[in-house]
């Protein structure tokens, strides 16, 4: 089973000593703690040999990362450095880590280590490279772990920086590559938001690393983009990942928001299935995504949001009829032993079934009039919807131009404020497809309370927060309201079915969305 190793992110020794988290994670045995020896203001040969005893050596990683390659002890040389890796080595730590670049410049470095070790089966060396800047062409990077491999590694470490998702195929193309000169374990990591994806799937790919690396708690982390160990073990499972276990997840940008990765997991989870959904942060070609990067990480299915879901299309084989109309798709799943995708849209019958839902359920939506606002994705989705169960569908939207093109397309009426007003008595329901009221700006809505129809079922297609201005004002009017968080659940849960052929746990997903929602929401 595959580690998770919480990298310490104390300014001392003693800091690291007291915190009650790190304590605990060093008894656990699903568990390594990093030891930065860089980062230690009062580290002395006494202080550290404490901190082994107290830990537990079998259960640390011990870096004195050099200043070079991100150390924060400037006048840290290799002999210092040296002095205090090779106390670590006779402690009997179980992983010591140092530079590739260390190496080259200074055998005796690995000599010394090598000499002390000699006998015992630990530590294992892990020879590390970062590039903090960008990523090298896959030609450099076969060649660095070519001769990394025939180093006194034990692990064969390479972290690089891409700054978007697309700039990490030269290493994922490395990760997935066969060769048999590639014997070691390889603990390759894409630095920041854009290679999220690699502090998960390390156990997918050939010669896994023994364990991929987290922060604590409420730490910032060694390195950008790393996840919490419980996010690790918890909502990803990390631990029972297996090599042949589906990747599913979510494209977008932003990202960092979403729930959908812990709805779906918590999904999986629950129904005991194989299968990991993470977030991608895609600043980039959509298409590139699905012909390019999915196939590598062994990608069956994907939920599609803002910016994409429009551009994503090309990139599709088969597309819903439904998703046709609208215009957009928000799933795409993999055909069964095929590299073809099939596209739907799962937001419009979520959309206009909680509506139909809140109304009393199945034909209450026919003949009634259904107010939208806005006249994007979700408006169109929702507009679509609705007119299929039988409303008149009215649009007002900010871009006068847009609202009116849907209304051509779906047979609506445009409207502007003054006439939601005047003809508020014949507005069944409102709903708001705009971003107004989404988390940060809590305070926004599309309706002042005067405007909101008395009377009316406001429907928020906002999630986040749960309960948002526009629902709090319907409520002050008396309306009966639906917060997005139905809508949500309805398009996920059509999605996890079609994932991986199971009915979704519609329950579980809704207390995963509720625990996450922020205290008031
Ligand atoms: P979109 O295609 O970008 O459309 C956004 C719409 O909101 C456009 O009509 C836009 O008007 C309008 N808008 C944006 N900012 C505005 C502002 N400051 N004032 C007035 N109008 C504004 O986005 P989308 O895909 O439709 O998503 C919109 C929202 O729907 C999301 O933020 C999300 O909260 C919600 N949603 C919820 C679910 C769910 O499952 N609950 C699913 C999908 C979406 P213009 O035409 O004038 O630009």
């Amino acid at each position: 089973m595959q580690k998770i190793c919480v990298a310490s992110h104390h300014p001392s020794l003693e800091a690291l000593l007291t915190d009650s988290e790190f304590k605990e994670l060093a008894k656990d045995p699903r568990m390594l703690v990093e030891l930065r020896l860089d980062q230690y203001k009062d580290l002395s040969t006494a202080a550290l040999r404490t901190t082994l005893r107290a830990l537990g050596p079998e259960r640390l990683v011990v870096t004195f990362r050099c200043h070079e390659e991100g150390g924060g002890h400037p006048e840290a040389d290799d002999t210092l450095r040296l002095k205090y890796l090779l106390l670590a080595v006779e402690a009997g730590a179980a992983y010591i880590d140092f530079e590739w670049r260390t190496l080259e410049r200074c055998v005796e470095f690995s000599s010394r280590l090598m000499e002390k070790r000699s006998g015992q089966a630990v530590p294992k060396f892990i020879v590390s490279f970062h590039d903090f800047e960008g990523v090298p062409s896959l030609e450099t990077l076969r060649d660095l772990r070519q001769k990394m491999e025939a180093s006194c590694a034990d692990v064969v470490k390479v972290a690089v920086r891409p700054s978007r998702l697309l700039d990490a195929l030269p290493l994922l193309k490395l990760m997935r590559e066969t060769d048999s000169q590639f014997k070691k374990p390889f603990l390759a990591l894409a630095m920041g938001e854009a290679g999220f994806w690699s502090r998960v799937l390390g156990p997918l790919f050939p010669n896994p690393a023994p364990f991929t690396f987290a922060r604590g708690e409420g730490a910032p982390g060694t390195a950008p983009g790393q996840p919490t160990w419980r996010e690790l073990a918890e909502m990803y499972r990390f631990g029972e990942l297996q090599a042949d276990w589906p990747v599913f997840g979510v494209v977008g940008n932003p990202i960092a928001h979403s729930r959908s990765p812990l709805m779906h997991n918590a999904a999986l989870a629950n129904t005991h299935t194989a299968g990991v959904y993470l977030p991608f942060k895609l600043d980039g070609d959509p298409v590139a995504f699905v012909r390019d990067f999915a196939p590598l990480i062994h990608l069956q299915g994907i939920s599609v949001t803002i910016p994409h879901k429009e551009a994503i299309l090309p990139a599709c084989d088969e597309v819903s009829a439904v998703a046709r109309r609208i215009g957009a798709v928000n799933t795409l799943v993999k055909r069964r032993d095929s590299d073809q995708w099939f596209a739907t849209n799962t937001d419009a019958e979520a959309a206009a079934g909680s509506l139909e839902e809140a109304l009393g359920g199945k034909g209450r939506l026919t003949g009634k009039v259904v107010l939208i606002l806005g006249a994007g994705g979700a408006a169109r989705a929702l507009a679509f919807g609705v007119k299929d169960k039988g409303a008149e569908v009215w649009i007002h939207n900010r871009t006068r131009e847009r609202a009116e093109k849907l209304a051509q397309e779906v047979a609506a009426r445009c409207v502007d404020k003054e006439a939601i007003v005047s003809q508020a008595a014949q507005i069944t329901a409102v709903v708001n497809t705009t971003p107004l009221g989404m988390h940060p700006n809590v305070e926004a809505s599309p309706l002042e309370e005067k405007e909101i129809p008395k009377g009316s079922v406001v429907f928020d297609t906002v999630y986040n927060p749960l309960r948002t201005k526009l629902l709090q004002l319907a409520s002050q009017r008396g309306c009966s309201t639906l917060p997005g968080l139905q809508m949500f659940v309805g398009q996920g849960a059509e999605q996890f079915r079609l994932f991986t052929g199971k009915d979704a746990p519609l329950v579980v997903m809704k207390v995963a969305m509720e625990a996450a929602a922020a205290p008031g929401e």
